[in-house]
Formats: C-alpha cells, structure tokens, sequence
C-alpha cells in the first residue's frame, strides 16, 4: 500500500472548494512503472467522491495529452502504476504519430457504472483547470462522449467532445485499428481480405463495438469476449459473433487476436496458448512486460505495437489544439498513413531480427532526443 507523503507542491483551487491537489512525483518515482515522469498530480475530494491521478510522463514534443481511464483499481498503487504506464505510452504514441504533444494519462479511482456522479466530474474538471494547460484530456475507458462533454462545460482542458470539438474519438481509433489490422494481415499473407477471417475481439466497449461492425461488414468471422455478457449477447446478435468465456479469449483458433479491453493481456502465461499468428488491437500496454515482444516474435507472432495502431483516436483529438483549429479531412488523412508506418516496423523488424515494439519505440526516442536537442 502506497502512503502518499506530505505534499511538496500543493495547487490550491480558487473559492471554497475542498478539492486537494498534491504533487506525488517523489512516491511514484519509487515504483518499477515510473520511467522519468515529470510530473504525477494527485487531486483528493472526499466530499465529492473524487480520487484523481494525473500522470506527465514527458513534454519534449508538447504539452501532455492522452485520456482518463475511470476504473475501480483494487488500491492506489495499482492505479497509479497505470497511470504511469499509460502516461508513458502517450509520449510514444504522439512521437510516432507527430503529433506536438507529450505523453501523459488520468485514472480516476471509481466505478464507471455506478461512480461517476456529477459532483465527482465536476471536482475532476476543477482539478483540470487547477493545472492549467500542463494536461488535455479525452476519452478513455469508463470516460464516455457525454462525460466529456459535462467535463468540457467546466473546463476548457478537454478534447474528443461534442462540444465545439472532434467528437467521440473511438470511432476514429477503431478505423485506424482497421487499417492497421489489414496492413498487418497483408504483411503477413500477402493480401489484406478479410473474407472468413478468424478474428477474436476482445471487449466490445466504444473502440471494440465500432470495429467488430467494420470487421463484419468485411466478412470476418468473429469471435467475442467481455466481463459485461450483454454487450457479448448484443455481438452475437448483431455480427453473428461466438461468445468466448473472458479468461479464453486469447487462445481462440483465430488469425488475429484483437485486444480492446485493458492492458496486460499478452503476457509469459497466455502467449503460449497463442493460435493467432497477428495481434493486433487498440488496447493501451498489451504487453504484460517488454520482454513479451521478443517471445511473440520468436513463437512466429506478428505484432502491431499498441501505441502505433491505436493512435486515430489522439491524431484526431489533437487535431482540435492545432493551429487553425480542427479539420476532420486533414485529421482523417493522417490517421490513413497509420498502415504505412506500421509497414515500415514490420520490415525493420524482419531485416533487423528485432521485435516490432523495439524499432517503433526505437522511432519515437529519437523523434523526442530530436526535440530535445532542437
Ligand atoms: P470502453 O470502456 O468503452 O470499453 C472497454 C470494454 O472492455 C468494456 O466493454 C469492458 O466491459 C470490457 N472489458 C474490460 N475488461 C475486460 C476483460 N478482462 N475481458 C473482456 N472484456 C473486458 O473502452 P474503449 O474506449 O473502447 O477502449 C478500449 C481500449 O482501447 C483501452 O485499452 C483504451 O485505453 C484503448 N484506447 C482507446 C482509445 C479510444 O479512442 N477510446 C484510443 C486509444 C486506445
């Protein structure tokens, strides 16, 4: 259990509210997730019911984007160590996708089904406000559109809403997963058709849902899992999709494996149940450790690195902060180039004998030492 300190940075909110914010940097620097992170924000307000964890992994390129997770973390430190993990994955993500943004992420400690009351977004958007531009923020899990559209009438810190902005930003995730998914499946096989391809989905949230639509109208044979049996139940209606059990999913006989639900999900335990020979999904740290890269490679596993794939929703939001303001054309023709720098890691990658994460996070380091020394 983590104990936060006393804080060393305190923002205080204007007026009469209770809300606490509190610099944790120095607690997060002691857990094996912290990578550098410039900045982790804490925001506290037990009247309103709200546990925040802001998590500025690095601005070389930017100020820091990336979503809020709303998620019921069994304890603090498990949250945080998310936040950490994610907020580093945007700093890649908006590396390789160029666009001038750092990396950073929110988790708020609630249950998305029960917790988000509106006085728990409110203090929320508070703390946005409170930091002042350091952070944007959209969707992520638990966070839907009309969350982000309550938050963005409290705070100008928020992009991905209906509100003067780009709108939900899954749809445009899911797109580019599915580009992604057929330049990976052309790599492999030499043609991209989807016709009778086994693909096993796993969670049908907003990404999830949107792209088993796509995958259907292809003519993909899907197979589906989620914690929530109604939305699995609704798959099977709607695509025709089997219904695997959650703690399955992974080992379905299929061609591609598409994970949409959390992280964590390739890992040392569930790569050899593997029968996909692609992985490829929007789901943020796929890989349970950086090793696991290497064991998929080695077991003949193609893999499409997270943070490349699943960028269309952050190319389109970022879209909105940009000068001249936001262009779905413009956004939507950027986030078609996805297929082609996911091209470019498979080949390096082959001639190289290196796992697809190392070359793409090999890309993004050195756009950001480029930043650096600019
Ligand atoms: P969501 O909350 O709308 O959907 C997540 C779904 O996964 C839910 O239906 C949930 O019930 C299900 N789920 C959770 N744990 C599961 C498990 N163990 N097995 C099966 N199903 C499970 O979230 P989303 O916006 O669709 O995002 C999905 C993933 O994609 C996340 O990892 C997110 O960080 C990532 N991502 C999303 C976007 C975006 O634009 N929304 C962009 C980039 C990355």
């Amino acid at each position: 259990m983590l104990h936060i300190r006393e804080p060393r940075t305190l923002k205080k909110p204007v007026g009469a509210s209770a809300l606490e914010i509190l610099d944790i940097t120095a607690d997060a620097a002691g857990l094996p997730a912290y990578d550098g992170h410039e900045r982790v924000w804490c925001g506290r307000d037990e009247a309103r019911g709200l546990t925040a964890i802001v998590a500025i992994h690095n601005t070389a390129l930017g100020p820091a984007l990336g979503g809020t997770r709303v998620w019921p973390h069994e304890s603090f430190e498990a949250a945080l160590t998310d936040a950490l993990r994610l907020s580093r994955g945007m700093t890649y993500k908006s590396a390789i996708a160029g666009t001038p943004f750092g990396g950073g992420k929110a988790v708020i400690i609630a249950d998305p089904k029960t917790g988000k009351t509106p006085a728990l977004l409110s203090a929320y958007a508070e703390m946005l406000s409170v930091l002042e531009g350091q952070f944007f923020t959209a969707e992520d899990v638990g966070l839907t559109l009309a969350d982000a559209d309550f938050l963005r009438v409290h705070t100008a810190n928020v992009v991905g809403t209906t509100r003067g902005g780009s709108g939900n930003p899954s749809p445009v995730t899911a797109h580019g997963v599915f580009l992604g998914l057929k330049a990976a499946l052309a790599h492999r096989r030499g043609t991209d058709r989807l016709d009778k391809v086994g693909v096993a989905v796993q969670g049908l949230g907003a990404v999830g849902w949107a792209l088993c639509e796509k995958l259907h109208d292809a003519g993909a044979r899907l197979a589906v899992a989620d914690i929530d049996a109604g939305r699995a139940a609704r798959a099977q209606e709607a695509f025709g999709a089997e219904i695997v059990a959650a703690a399955d999913i992974v080992g379905t006989d299929v061609d591609v494996i598409v994970p949409c639900a959390l992280g964590g999900v390739i890992s040392r335990a569930t790569i050899p149940q593997l029968k996909a020979e692609i992985v490829a999904g929007s789901a943020n740290n796929q890989l349970a450790r950086h090793e696991d890269a290497r064991l998929l490679m080695e077991k003949g596993v193609l893999y499409a690195p997270d943070y490349v794939i699943n960028a269309g929703g952050l190319i389109n939001a970022a879209a909105e902060l940009g000068p001249g303001g936001y262009d779905r054309e413009a956004a939507m023709e950027r986030v078609a180039r996805i297929p082609e720098t996911l091209r470019d890691i498979f080949t390096r990658s082959e001639r190289q004998g290196r796992p697809t994460s190392d070359i793409a996070a090999e890309i993004a380091m050195d756009r950001i030492t480029a930043a650096f020394t600019r």
